[in-house]
């Protein structure tokens, strides 16, 4: 008898987060994402913190559909700003999402912080809930510091005003999406819950 085909839900619209996944585990499951399962009411992410967003995210698409799900949260601390943008980083200027605005904001804020005090880490919280059980939360860091201009045309978000520690001098956003994906703290919190999810599928 064949195995049953195993899904698992990614808790999100994006779709290049969902290909990257489906990239990563080939075909030991099939991923889809908020668009392909009934729809429900998503809850605002409220949380302190990008794991309490992320575990947020995650229980609730288990328990809307049954089927063991995954939400990541992330975004950027800035050292000098005690780690803000922190959970509001895709708001930072006011509009969601607004790249240009936020980009602008920072640098402004960073204007008279000189180099050596431009640290920052790109941070991901990836959470894994199996519906009726447990959740497991992953955090995956990328060291670097903020650029007095945008550079690159890559990527998305603070990627232009952000280099990479190790990324021989390049901005994010001068990176290709595989050589992003193999650094990021996205990739990194993806391959750290890597293990706990392929022994998952495989039960
Ligand atoms: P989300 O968790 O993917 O929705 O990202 C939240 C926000 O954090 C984004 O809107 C960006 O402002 C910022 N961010 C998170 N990851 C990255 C990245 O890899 N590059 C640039 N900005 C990022």
């Amino acid at each position: 008898m064949g195995r049953r085909p195993r899904r698992v839900v990614l808790a999100t619209r994006n779709t290049k987060k969902l290909a990257e996944l489906q990239r990563i585990l080939g075909d030991r499951a099939t991923v889809v994402g908020l668009a392909d399962v009934p729809a429900f009411p998503e809850e605002p992410e409220t949380g302190a913190t990008f794991a309490e967003n992320a575990v947020a995210k995650a229980e609730q698409a288990a328990r809307e559909t049954g089927e063991m799900s995954l939400a990541d949260d992330s975004g950027l601390a800035v050292d000098a700003l005690s780690g803000m943008p922190g959970v509001l980083s895709a708001r930072w200027a006011g509009t969601h999402g607004d790249d240009e605005a936020n980009n602008a904001l920072l640098l402004a804020q960073l204007r008279d912080t000189p180099d050596e005090r431009r640290g920052a880490e790109f941070v991901c919280a990836l959470a894994l809930a199996v519906p009726g059980g447990s959740t497991i939360v992953e955090l995956g860091r990328w060291r670097g510091v903020i650029l007095r201009e945008q550079l690159g045309d890559n990527g998305f978000g603070y990627d232009p005003l952000f280099r990479p520690d190790d990324a021989d001098g390049r901005s994010s956003a001068q990176l290709a999406a595989s050589e992003k994906d193999a650094l990021s703290h996205r990739g990194l919190a993806t391959a750290a819950i890597l293990p706990a999810l392929l022994e998952l599928l495989s039960s």
